[in-house]
């Protein structure tokens, strides 16, 4: 079947899209081509806008239109508790959670040896520099619990502790809503591991490490 240059080129590029193959391009691209110009064209305006004005937050690194992200230019947010996460992605999961009211410091990544990324690569100075500029009364480590993010974990709370700010690390387990029969060995250990006190009058139990 002959084709358009221009339509080939758009089923190329949406087929090189995460979960798009093929037969999905052609169909996307079938659909685009039937829509009236305004609604196809909102989508290409939203990619561009998504390119041209998203830029780093420039205090924790977060995705921001402006000078600073939604967290940050939030007065209501406890700038006291300060979780460090390895992407703005993690940063967004956390806040789609709603249970955390503090700040955020993404580090733009994880220490990995074996792909050559050193503390220098990531924001660990801003974060040190953050630390020391007073008002900050915890340090969350939410790095992935990878061997990766947990090495990351450690050198952070190494270089955090002469600081004398308090350092705690997301806990680890089994998923609300999971059960024991479906969670993997290793989530199974931590969850023994980190298992916490039930007391009767509800006190919250105490985190491990504490
Ligand atoms: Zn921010």
């Amino acid at each position: 079947m002959a084709e358009t240059d221009s339509l080939k080129r758009l089923k190329e590029e949406l087929g090189k899209l995460p979960g798009i193959g093929e037969r999905s391009a052609e169909r996307i691209a079938q659909h685009l081509l039937a829509l009236p110009s305004e609604e196809a064209l909102a989508l290409a305006r939203a990619i561009r806008d998504v390119k041209q004005k998203i830029r780093a937050c420039s205090r924790c690194g977060g995705l921001a239109e402006g000078d600073l992200c939604p967290v940050c230019s939030d007065s209501k947010r406890d700038a006291a508790v300060l979780c460090v996460v390895e992407g703005a992605n993690d940063m967004r999961s956390l806040e789609a959670t709603g249970a955390f009211r503090g700040v955020y410091h993404v580090l733009g990544g994880r220490l990995s040896p074996l792909e050559g990324v050193a503390p220098e690569d990531l924001s660990v100075e801003a974060l040190l520099s953050r630390v020391k500029a007073g008002g900050v009364r915890e340090v969350v480590l939410a790095t992935n619990p990878t061997a990766e993010g947990d090495a990351t974990a450690l050198f952070l709370l190494r270089v955090l502790a002469p600081l004398g700010v308090k350092v705690t690390r997301i806990a680890r387990g089994l998923p609300s809503g999971g059960t024991i029969e479906h969670a993997s060995p290793p989530m199974l250990a931590d969850a023994i591991e980190g298992r916490t006190e039930l007391r009767e009058d509800g006190a919250s139990p105490a985190a491990r490490g504490n």
